[in-house]
């Protein structure tokens, strides 16, 4: 789960790493509070669940209270690469003299947390990563012996940081930095810029958070961070219902059980020339129910122009699948035509139903190549 920068940084705050102090604001009114309260030159910052704001025109420094309410207007409603503007967070203004770049990430390959550091921050670290490469200080911490304290100095030596003040700061801060990834269950806490003031002082200004979604039950108060509302319908009614589901762009919508066979599925739209727009995951079970609750997903979708529904069962039965798909055609209009290909226990059955019932919009496919040829067909 992503977490807004505002609330990145409520858990910077709440492990010892200095922030600026802000507030939320939902309206420019809100804003213009938040900057009489804040009392000095104030910063105005989209919160949206996307990076590149400032480029975007996101984020704008504001002179004083009516500065603010200004920027807050021109702010919210905002585009920001698909994501509207409807919070701001109001921070008091830093001077910035460095920015750095500083970023905790969970190194699958290595089974390691990885730390990175630059000197040469606010830019894109992917851009860095590319151009120059031995610029980006890398460490790896075991996670048996944890973080230990000359590990930061080898990482704040190797980005090239010399001045003793910024050093002693890093330190605790990536120290600090350690401790919030991993008590907060963290695939991603980047900072960038973390910034060095004239007077010398090392805050982070940005922050981006991802926390593992499996870990969110170990914290409640993380949990309650999520925003339904920055999410589409069909994503929220997905969640809501325990319905995996993932969006992508074509206009073939797909629903399968099991994720192997879902993620073969996609290859065979692919080899018959089309894309698929999203797909649902039955999983094992492919009760009527979790067959309604998937169908009510992927029709939200409105990109969605024909489904195919691909299903090999194994411990599911074709005959409730098939019973499922008529339950949920009596329940919701679907005016999407729907190919079927069943395979495996009862599958003959799961035909028969679907054959007697016969409602004019559901195609049976014998195999997964011609279901898929047909979705493809019927979505053009
Ligand atoms: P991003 O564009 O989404 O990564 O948003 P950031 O929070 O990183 O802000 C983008 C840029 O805006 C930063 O790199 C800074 O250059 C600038 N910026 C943000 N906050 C302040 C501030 O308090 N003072 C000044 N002078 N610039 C700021
Ligand atoms: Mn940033």
């Amino acid at each position: 789960m992503d977490l807004y920068e505002y609330q990145g940084k409520e858990l910077f705050r709440r492990f010892g790493i200095p922030v600026s102090e802000g507030r939320l604001a939902t309206s420019p009114a809100e804003a213009r509070t938040a900057a009489e309260e804040i009392g000095a030159q104030v910063v105005v910052k989209a919160q949206v669940l996307t990076g590149g704001r400032g480029k975007a025109g996101g984020i704008k420094l504001a002179d004083g209270p009516d500065d603010a309410e200004r920027k807050a207007e021109d702010i919210i409603g905002l585009d920001i690469n698909g994501h509207v503007v409807r919070k701001l967070w109001v921070e008091s203004a830093s001077e910035i003299a460095k920015e750095y770049y500083l970023s905790a990430t969970f190194d699958r390959g290595a089974k390691k947390v990885l730390f990175m550091l630059t000197t040469e921050g606010g830019i894109e670290i992917e851009e860095l990563a590319a151009r120059s490469p031995e610029a980006l200080a890398r460490l790896h911490v075991d996670p048996l012996e944890g973080f230990q304290p000359y590990q930061a100095r080898r990482v704040i030596y190797g980005a090239g940081i010399d001045d003793p003040g910024e050093q002693m700061q890093i330190m605790s801060i990536l120290e600090r930095l350690y401790r919030c990834f991993v008590e907060s269950d963290a695939t991603l806490c980047e900072i960038n810029p973390l910034i060095v003031t004239p007077e010398g002082e090392v805050r982070a200004l940005d922050s981006k958070f991802t926390v593992d979604e499996n870990a969110l039950y170990k914290h409640e108060d993380i949990a309650a961070m999520r925003d339904p509302e920055a999410y589409p319908p069909e994503e929220r009614a997905a969640r809501e219902k325990g319905v995996t589901y993932v969006k992508l762009d074509g206009d073939v919508g797909i629903l399968g059980n099991g994720a192997g066979l879902v993620m073969s599925t996609l290859d065979v739209i692919a080899l018959v020339g089309g894309r698929p727009a999203n797909f649902c995951d039955l999983g094992g079970g492919g009760d009527a129910q979790g067959v309604v609750d998937a169908l009510g997903v992927i029709t939200a979708d409105p990109q969605v122009k024909s489904i195919l529904f691909n299903i090999f069962a194994g411990i599911t039965r074709c005959d409730v699948v098939a019973r499922g798909i008529l339950q949920a055609l009596s329940e919701i209009t679907i005016e999407h035509p729907i190919v079927v290909r069943f395979d495996g226990t009862n599958a003959e059955e799961g035909r028969e139903i679907l054959a007697e019932a016969a409602p004019p919009n559901l195609h049976v496919e014998p195999t997964m190549l011609e279901a898929a040829r047909r979705a493809v067909e019927l979505a053009a």
